[in-house]
This record gives structure tokens, C-alpha cells and sequence, in this order.
């Protein structure tokens, strides 16, 4: 029996594959990438994630059966208890049995879970949330999304829907959101959110520094981001009123869950004091003299490694 525990990370995304074999301290032994491609198909897509285990077990001499299992972290809504991947639009996926498919091919244990969920779980054991068995991880990039690690595991809920941070509604009758739904999180502080704010305000001629800034192109929350930091009056007022509504969503979750840890990660994340000023001053105000004002909210660690990572750690953790 192999003393040495190994799993495997695939990270399932719209444009890219990543696969990783991690040990069982989550360092990483091989790694590979390659384009999804979904236009091709899903026996195209699943061929190709085959090849990338195959291939970092390749590079590490390690065979299938040393290994505790594979991770898989894939768009959802998916099952996370079967693999059953339910539908993921990205992909033009709908009721992939992907748990199921990799189990026949490789005769380990496979695990298949929300690529947000994983992030969590990545953050918690290779990352910010290191020691911390209690977190709540909020991505914030085109959408928001979140991952609830209750005592080091995965909170998936019912329905494997928790963690839909999301859509938790800050603002009655506020902008509409993909889900149907209006003034969720989503519409009000994600990157795309931002840019559609900040579009508007240039047809408004309310930012001339940010209109020289973006050219002829639409704005980006990275380019508001920018102006912000120029000084620029009208991206300093979108991005705090933004990230107040986050801080309000962040409060509120704070007395649902009570965790150690907050971890903020995702591209907009990258604004740093911009994003994280408002939302920690926001949730202080809020929770008062509660306990869960000094609640810490860091910046996530693990960066783009964070998908694969947090899969593999779904099987060695
Ligand atoms: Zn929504």
C-alpha cells in the first residue's frame, strides 16, 4: 500500500482545462492545461480532461491506483454527491454524468464539486484560510459566487445550491440580475455589474478621465479602478457604493454563519483597498459592537491555481 497519499485536481472551465497531482500536503508533483474547446463537444471535452490525469500521472510515475482519488471541479448546478454535472451553459452541457465517467476510466474515488465551493476549500487548506476550519470564501470577478467551509469541509446544502452567495438580495428593486431576480449581490458589486455602471455614466459625460481612460472601448471595473486611483470623483463613488452593498451581503452572512474568516478572492478582488476599504468599514459599521465586527476579511492566496487546487484537495484533504 503506497504510504504516500496523491490526488489529482482537474479544474473544468469555459475556456481551460488545468489538471494537477498534488501529495498530500497539496504541493504540486505535475501539472498541465489545455483549451476546452466545448464547441467540439462533451466527448471532445471529457478526451481531453482523460489526457490531462493521464498526463501528470505520466510526468510523475505514478500509477491510478496510488491515488486517493480525483477532484473535479466543474460549472454547475451539478450533484455533487453522484457527479452528475446538471447543466453548465458555458459548456452547452446538460446532465453529464461526469462522476460516473471518470470512475469507469480511472477505478479510483472521483469527487465533483462547484468550482466556487472549491475555491473555498482551496483557500482553506492552501491558502488564506490556513488553521481555520470555519470560512466563507466570496469570489467576486464577472459574477459573485461563494464556497461555505463548515469544520474543513464543503457546505453544500440540500440541494448543493448553498453558498449562492450571489443572489442574496441587498437592494429592493434594484438592477436585474441574470437569475430573474432583482438587487442581488451579483447585479450590484461584480466586475460586470461595475462595467455596466460605469458604460452608463460615460454616456452620461459624468467622467471624462474615465472616457480618455477606456478610448473607444467599453469600461472594465480594472479601468475604474484606475480612474479611481487618478482621483477620478465618479469611479471613487460607483466603486464605494459597489463595495458597500458587498460589505452589506458580507455582514448579513456574518450572523448566519458566524466564521472565523472571511477570504475575498476572484479577479476584481485585485482593486484591493478599493474593494476591501468599503467592505470592511461597511461591515464594522453594521455588526456594531458585535463579536463579528472583527471578524477578518483577507484577500484570497492561491490565486489562478485556486480551481485546481481546491479540487484536489476535495480527494487528499
Ligand atoms: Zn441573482
Amino acid at each position: 500500500m503506497a504510504t504516500q497519499k496523491y490526488g489529482v485536481g482537474v479544474d473544468l472551465g469555459g475556456t481551460k482545462i488545468a489538471t494537477a497531482l498534488v501529495d498530500g500536503e497539496g504541493r504540486v508533483l505535475a501539472r498541465t492545461s489545455c483549451l476546452t474547446e466545448a464547441q467540439e463537444g462533451q466527448e471532445k471535452v471529457l478526451e481531453r480532461m482523460y489526457k490531462t490525469v493521464e498526463d501528470v500521472l505520466g510526468e510523475a510515475g505514478i500509477a491510478p491506483g496510488e491515488l486517493a482519488g480525483i477532484g473535479i471541479g466543474s460549472p454547475g448546478p451539478l450533484d455533487s454527491k453522484t457527479g452528475l454535472v446538471l447543466s453548465a451553459p458555458n459548456l452547452g452541457w446538460t446532465n453529464v454524468p461526469v462522476g460516473d465517467l471518470f470512475r469507469e476510466r480511472f477505478q479510483v474515488p472521483i469527487s465533483v464539486g462547484n468550482d466556487a465551493n472549491l475555491a473555498g476549500l482551496g483557500e482553506k487548506w492552501l491558502g488564506a484560510g490556513k488553521n481555520v476550519d470555519d470560512l466563507l470564501y466570496i469570489t467576486v470577478s464577472t459574477g459573485v459566487g461563494g464556497g461555505i467551509i463548515i469544520g474543513g469541509k464543503v457546505h453544500t446544502g440540500a440541494h448543493d445550491i448553498a453558498g449562492e452567495v450571489g443572489h442574496i438580495i441587498v437592494q429592493k428593486d434594484g438592477p436585474q440580475c441574470n437569475c430573474g431576480a432583482r438587487g442581488c449581490l451579483e447585479a450590484i458589486a461584480s466586475g460586470t455589474a461595475i462595467a455596466r455602471e460605469a458604460k452608463a455614466g460615460l454616456k452620461r459625460g459624468e467622467s471624462p478621465l474615465l472616457a480618455k481612460l477606456v478610448g473607444d472601448g467599453d469600461p472594465t471595473s480594472k479601468d475604474v479602478g484606475q480612474a479611481a486611483r487618478k482621483g477620478d470623483p465618479f469611479s471613487t463613488k460607483l466603486l464605494q457604493e459597489s463595495f458597500t452593498y458587498l460589505g452589506l451581503g458580507i455582514a448579513s452572512l456574518l450572523n448566519v454563519l458566524d466564521p472565523q474568516l472571511v477570504v475575498i478572492g476572484g479577479g476584481v478582488s485585485n482593486l484591493d483597498e478599493l474593494l476591501f476599504d468599503p467592505v470592511r468599514k461597511t461591515v464594522k459599521e453594521t455588526l456594531g459592537t458585535s463579536q463579528l465586527a472583527d471578524v477578518l476579511i483577507v484577500k484570497a492566496e492561491l490565486g489562478a491555481d485556486v480551481g485546481v487546487l481546491g479540487a484536489a484537495m476535495l480527494v487528499v484533504a
